[in-house]
């Protein structure tokens, strides 16, 4: 096989880490230039609902800047609006089943993507909306559509890789950023194991009535995100922008709406317990009985009171049928609403491996549970790191992507653990003795973190 004299980079999955680093190979061609392909398996950008709130932290911010061109990067303020001063507030609140507020960490205020990129202390964390920012990564991307990989092959030179269409690419590197069934990594790492949580989730985008979105206020004040615990291992958390959205659907009342993510989290055992006011079963193609779903765990789990209340109708606005008009809906989320397993690939399932011209970023290698919002980063990062390391490329020698893997999986398997951690605390079915215990050290951790702020502040005027 006679090698172009530019080598040849494949990126499989142009999800956001994928993208991420297509941007920063280009951007940085001056300085070494590399012919960059990237393959997808979906058909095209819309065939999959891409939908989902996300939080970007100040790091995520900043590795996304470094990746991508100024070109795109003007096109960031559709996906990543400018806060609403006054009226919005970046940060995290959590309360137990009637609203009483248990951990609100102090927030750093910024006005823009860019004031949060410069953060460079603590953890600070943007609401911004994921679907658009795939759309905003996807320009000027020659993505390859409707190619899905299904193994490689590396010889001496290089990388065979395979497609289930019939057809095969060679390549200098081969990089999997193809999410958490990655093929490329059950290949390389068949080791790594994935672990159930034996925790469901049901995560949903709706468009809420300003009228419905003021009561929510009432309890949670203007925090973007908002977290309720139950006592029975549930949990509730919703993710908005307090800024008017388009309204799409017929209202009578012509009010404003907002968009939001809600997912509703519970022990997996109680999918299997037949609850008496539950008539039909649940079947995940049928997005009308998931919600009835929710809504009986709701009222069964949670105590009678306006949280409660507001829950059940806030549920109520979610999509009952598979809306395969991606026009007509307000989200175009033409996917079903499904319960799904919350899940993470285990860091300790492997101890090491050889590093080779077949390389992992992003969910293919560490993906985790979302309740610390750290995944997406985590993969933009990784995209930022790997593009630096590529700098150093040789022909013959691949010690660079060693140097990437080292630090990725130093800063990643952290965050994995951490998180599934915080989902099994929070995740913990408690008697009245322990939600004393559970909210009485929510409480003092507050107190705690507020003051450390506090005192952070009056040293660091950053
Ligand atoms: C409910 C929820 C909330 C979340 N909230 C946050 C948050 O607040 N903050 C945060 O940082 N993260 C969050 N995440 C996680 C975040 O969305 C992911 O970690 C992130 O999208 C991972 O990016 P990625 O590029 O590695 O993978 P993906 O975005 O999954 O992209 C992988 C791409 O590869 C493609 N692909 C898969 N297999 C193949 C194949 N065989 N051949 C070709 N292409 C293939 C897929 O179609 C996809 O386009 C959340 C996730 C969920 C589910």
């Amino acid at each position: 096989m006679q090698q172009d004299k530019i080598p040849t980079i494949i990126i499989v999955g142009a999800g956001l880490g994928g993208l991420s680093l297509y941007h920063a190979l280009i951007k940085n061609k001056d300085k070494r230039e590399f012919n960059v392909k990237i393959f997808e398996r979906e058909s095209s950008p819309t065939d999959r609902w891409q939908g989902y709130h996300i939080g970007l932290s100040n790091y995520g911010a900043q590795s996304l800047l470094n990746c991508i061109p100024s070109s795109i990067a003007s096109n960031l303020p559709k996906a990543t609006p400018n806060t609403v001063p006054d009226v919005e507030t970046h940060g995290i609140i959590i309360t137990d089943q009637v609203g009483n507020v248990l951990l609100a960490p102090p927030t750093k205020p910024f006005k823009d993507f860019y004031e949060l990129a410069k953060i460079s202390r603590g953890l600070s964390s943007m609401i911004i909306y994921r679907d658009r920012l795939r759309d905003v990564l996807l320009d000027d991307v020659p993505v390859q559509w409707n190619k899905k990989c299904t193994k490689y092959v590396e010889t001496q030179e290089g990388v065979w890789v395979f497609f289930e269409d019939g057809t095969q690419e060679f390549c200098n590197i081969l990089v999997g950023a193809d999410g958490i069934n990655s093929p490329i990594r059950k290949q390389k790492l068949p080791e790594l194991q994935i672990v159930n949580y034996g925790i469901t989730h049901v995560g949903v985008d709706i468009s809420i009535p300003k009228h419905l979105m003021d009561r929510a206020s009432k309890i949670h004040g203007n925090v973007l995100a908002r977290k309720t615990l139950g006592t029975k291992g549930d949990s509730t958390f919703m993710m908005t922008r307090l800024i008017p959205i388009k309204q799409e659907q017929d209202d009578e009342k012509n009010e404003p709406h907002y968009r939001a993510t809600l997912v509703y989290s519970y022990p997996s055992e109680l999918d299997n317990v037949d609850t008496e006011s539950e008539k039909a079963k649940v079947d995940d193609n049928d997005p009308a009985s998931v919600i009835e779903h929710v809504k009986v765990l709701i009222r069964t789990l949670r105590p009678d009171c306006e949280l409660t209340d507001l829950l059940l109708e806030l549920w109520d606005l979610a999509p009952k049928t598979i809306p395969n008009d991606p026009i007509k809906f307000p989200f175009k989320n033409y996917n079903p609403v499904q319960r799904r397993m919350m899940r993470d690939i285990d860091p300790m399932s492997i101890k090491s491996w050889t590093s080779s011209r077949v390389v992992l970023l992003g969910d293919a290698v560490h993906a985790m549970s979302p309740i610390l919002g750290l995944g997406a980063n985590n993969a933009i990062q990784d995209a930022d790191k790997l593009s630096q390391a590529l700098l150093k490329y040789t022909d013959n020698n691949i010690s660079f992507i060693e140097e990437y893997e080292k630090e990725m999986l130093k800063r990643t398997s952290a965050d994995v653990l951490k998180s599934r951690n915080v989902t099994f605390k929070t995740s913990t079915p408690l008697g009245p003795f322990g939600v004393i215990v559970r909210d009485r050290i929510l409480k003092v951790i507050n107190v705690m973190i507020n003051f450390y702020s506090f005192a952070d502040n009056l040293i660091f005027k950053d």
